[in-house]
């Protein structure tokens, strides 16, 4: 049996790696590839404020797992102490005394090989399947595989496939500017997503494919409508437009369920409903909305806020909740008496406009005979009372 490892930190696991496995696969037929995360990675230091071990393996298992011949072992998350290679090579030379072992290394690894512990016992219990990752590398890898064959009679295979140039570190810079989604498997993106890992953003268009599945399709145009006024409002009002738009897209992403699927998911989350929002369905999926997208998507507080509280507003709201509540009100596809005069003060005076926006509100409940929540009351009393004495 021909066992390939490949062992690294994941951090996170990319395409560049699902490339190499592939490659490897292609070129040397193993029966089965082991990726190893590491827990405490001997060659490079953590970058900081990096996921734990577990949550490598979690990302490695979403990224690699249903490779074909593929398994991620957690080996070496069993371990304490400095994940070496050499010990993870022991243990697999105990388990399988007859198999072929062959250790996955890129140009960085292999050429720094002699600094690995115990480097010595792995070139003769294992073989080396070496890869470029860069395109411009591949003679770098023959120097070092030739050097290493000559000085300590290393079997190294040299795969010469055109390789995915990308970098653990290259995606969590990207990460952070809302990229990088290109480079990861979708299932560990959102899963780096949802608990904004290594302090990702999402990408706009991945959150607009996420949301908008979950609308009935006459809602996307309003959704894509909110998003944007409500990104213009937050630039003139001086609050963060990135976080007004993820708001915006999210804002009604369980509008659509109905009272049994809002109950079911407000018990999951632990909301509690009055007497006046179980009575109206449409207060009922602020609340539902904001807890999925901070289950799902990881919305940071002021985001979360926004969406609780753009349906029925409250007292002394951020400037986020504000924007949020009167983007949803004056985005370009709505239509209403009134509406041109509501878009003017939304850009003029926003506690104006929420006072007027609030009273419009008001209004049509009465005129639906619907009973309005104490919250959009108390909101309305604030912000008038803020008009008189400012
Ligand atoms: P870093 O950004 O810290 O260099 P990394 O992208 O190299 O991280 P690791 O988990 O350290 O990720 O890599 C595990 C193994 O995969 C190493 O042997 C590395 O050389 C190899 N490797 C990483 N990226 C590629 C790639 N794009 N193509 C081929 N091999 C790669």
């Amino acid at each position: 049996m021909r066992l390939a490892i490949y062992g690294g930190s994941f951090n996170p696991p990319h395409l560049g790696h699902t490339a190499a496995i592939r490659a490897v696969q292609a070129a040397a037929r193993p029966d089965a590839v082991l990726v190893i995360p590491a827990a405490t990675p001997p060659h490079k230091a953590l970058a900081e404020n990096s996921p734990s071990a577990e949550e490598r393996f979690t990302l490695s298992r979403l990224a690699f797992g249903a490779l074909p011949g593929v398994t991620v072992s957690d080996l070496e998350l069993r371990r304490a102490g400095k994940s070496y290679s050499a010990d993870t090579v022991r243990a697999l030379r105990a388990q399988y005394p007859e198999a072929e072992l062959c250790c996955i290394v890129g140009t960085d690894m292999l050429e720094t090989f002699e600094e690995w512990h115990d480097f010595a016992y792995i070139l003769r219990e294992a073989a080396l399947y070496a890869l470029a990752r860069e395109p411009d590398e591949l003679e770098r890898v023959q120097t070092a595989a030739a050097r290493l064959r000559a000085e300590y009679g290393a079997r190294v295979t040299v795969i010469d496939t055109p390789p995915l140039p990308v970098s653990s570190t290259q995606i969590r810079l990207l990460l952070r500017r809302r990229g990088g989604a290109e480079f990861l498997h979708p299932a560990a993106y959102a899963h780096i997503i949802r608990g904004r890992l290594y302090g990702a953003q999402p990408s706009f268009d991945w959150l607009r494919e996420q949301a908008y599945p979950r609308l009935k399709p006459r809602r996307v145009a309003h959704v894509w409508g909110c998003e944007h006024e409500a990104r213009r409002l937050a630039e003139r009002w001086g609050c963060d437009a990135d976080l007004a738009a993820e708001a915006g897209i999210l804002h009604d992403i369980t509008k659509k369920l109905e009272l049994s699927d809002q109950l079911l998911l407000s018990d999951k989350y632990g909301i509690i409903n009055d007497t006046v929002e179980t009575a109206n369905l449409k207060l009922l999926h602020a609340k539902t909305g904001a807890a999925l997208a901070r289950d799902l998507y990881g919305v940071p507080d002021a985001v979360y806020d926004a969406i609780r509280w753009h349906t029925t507003a409250r007292a002394d709201m951020t400037t986020l909740e504000k924007v949020l509540y009167l983007a949803d009100y004056i985005e370009p596809t709505r239509e209403f008496p009134g509406v041109d005069r509501l878009r003017e003060l939304a850009y003029a005076d926003l506690d104006k406009a929420m006072v007027l926006g609030l009273e419009m509100s008001l209004e049509d409940l009465r005129a639906d005979g619907i009973t309005p929540h104490p919250n959009t009351m108390n909101a309305l009393a604030w912000y008038k009372h803020r008009g008189e004495t400012t």
